[in-house]
């Protein structure tokens, strides 16, 4: 296909496709049963020699590439965290990807740099996120964390180690037991090495222990080795635990040491003023990102990354060849603010999102997501047989199956139990869940943030969970 008009007549099919999948995405299962290796066995060994006709290509990915998909934007997706979309976002994606620009520096694409600024501004009152503070998309908080942990490095070494490399000293990473992998990952990547990633132990509602941090800090201190960087989570990947974000900056501050949040799911929901209060002294840190295509209704990926010092995260990143050299003054040039040099032009789509909910209009979805895990929670508090496993924060219900007779020490009963209930209910088809496990305790995870999930969902859901939890007590 090389002809606009053949694109165009193509589109035009493909956008009622489009359409009518996510009309009736309520009739696939929401997760596919196949084996490994099934897709790459039905796909030929070879790229064709010969251009194909794009009917033919459409009818492969319906016949092979669909059903193996996992279909994220099923209301009855209630596993990870979402990745939810919504019809704004989509079309933001479709221009994107027409445009196909590449938005690497202020002259490859001004519109796309001055709408990133505007709308990283706009998220800063709505999020509760400093104003003096610079916003720039990331696309994951996995690289946004990265970003973080080399300014803080380069920051720590007078920006000595981008010049000569690492010298004789030790960095340290301060998190809790409950931080994500990507953290973890960071510090590898960034040379800080994962056995000086020191992991805080938690409270009883899984945030971490403030005076524990200290502690570990004057250690380190003592032991001449340097304290680099403490990363909070508000809403960890588990069950959504808050880390205690202001006394955690005041111990920062006391040592003078970087201090980063990663709200990556949780940040969606301080739209809301009765969350707010989760990031109640933001301020002290010196970054914070959270992620808009995880609750913010916008494609996958757009993680929005904050930082109180912008100079310091470009003086990390800076570099300048000839053929980068421009005349443009007093631009931003967002390929100096992260890890890649080229970027995807990821402002457009929440944008759309932005204008096309308002703010009101988010703050009702999200708010309709809390009540309805709220219904869920009070359905499994209120039978015998099932335990609430974590308190309910936001729209993360976090529970297990317990029968009476078995006691609370038998976890691998219990566990093999709740195993093999997540194993049935997920290979029904009708919903998906996930899994954690905390202290030793095998748990169900229902993360109920889909754009258009309903009442309906969550109830089938719970009927279904009943339906299974029977099945395997007449085991
Ligand atoms: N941080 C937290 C708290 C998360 O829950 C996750 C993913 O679920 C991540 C970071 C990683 O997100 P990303 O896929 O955007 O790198």
């Amino acid at each position: 296909m090389d002809q606009v008009e053949d694109f165009r007549k193509e589109a035009h099919k493909l956008v009622n496709w489009m359409a009518d999948y996510l009309a009736n995405i309520e009739q696939y299962p929401v997760k596919p049963s196949l084996e490994p290796g099934e897709v790459y066995q039905a796909l030929p060994d070879q790229a064709p020699e010969q251009g194909e006709d794009f009917s033919q290509i459409f009818h492969d990915f319906q016949k092979i590439i669909l059903p193996g998909m996992t279909h994220w934007q099923h209301p009855s997706f209630f596993s990870y965290f979402p990745a939810n979309s919504s019809f704004p976002s989509l079309l933001g994606e479709m221009l994107t990807a027409t445009m196909g620009a590449q938005c690497m520096i202020w002259d490859t694409s001004p519109a796309a740099a001055e709408l990133e600024e505007k709308v990283m501004d706009w998220l800063k009152p709505l999020c509760g996120i400093p104003s003096h503070w610079a916003g720039v998309i990331q696309d994951t908080a996995s690289t946004a964390t990265l970003c973080a942990i080399l300014t803080a490095r380069e920051k720590a070494s007078t920006y000595q180690i981008n010049q000569k490399g690492f010298g004789s000293q030790t960095y340290r990473l301060y998190c809790s037991s409950e931080t994500h992998s990507s953290i973890e990952k960071a510090a590898k990547i960034a040379g800080i090495g994962q056995e000086n990633v020191v992991k805080i132990a938690v409270d009883h509602n899984l945030a971490l222990l403030p005076e524990e941090l200290d502690k570990a800090i004057i250690q380190d201190q003592e032991a001449g080795r340097i304290p680099l960087i403490v990363v909070a989570t508000v809403g960890t990947t588990g069950t959504t635990a808050l880390d205690p974000v202001r006394p955690i900056g005041e111990i920062c501050q006391k040592h003078g040491i970087f201090y980063h949040i990663d709200a990556a799911y949780a940040g969606s929901a301080a739209i809301l003023p009765e969350k707010r209060a989760m990031l109640d002294g933001i301020e002290l840190a010196d970054a914070y990102l959270f992620n808009p295509h995880k609750w913010l209704f916008t494609n996958f990926d757009c993680t929005a990354y904050f930082v109180k010092e912008p100079q310091a995260l470009v003086r990390t990143f800076e570099i300048l060849p000839e053929y980068l050299k421009t005349e443009s003054q007093g631009v931003k040039n967002y390929r100096d603010w992260g890890i890649p040099l080229g970027r995807r032009f990821r402002a457009l789509k929440l944008w759309f999102v932005l204008r096309s909910y308002g703010v009101e209009g988010l703050k009702a979805k999200l708010r309709h997501h809390v009540e309805l895990a709220a219904s869920l929670a009070k359905e499994i508090d209120a039978h015998p047989e099932f335990e609430m496993m974590a308190p309910l924060i936001l729209n993360l219900v976090c529970f297990r199956f317990h029968p009476p007779n078995l006691p609370n020490e038998d976890h691998e009963s219990l566990n093999q139990l709740n195993e093999q209930l997540l194993k049935e209910i997920n290979q029904s088809g009708q919903a998906y869940l996930s899994h954690t496990k905390i202290r030793e305790n095998y748990i169900l995870r229902v993360a109920i943030g889909q754009t258009h999930v309903s009442h309906k969902h969550v109830h089938a859901l719970w009927k279904l969970i009943l339906k299974t939890q029977k099945k395997l007590a007449n085991f």
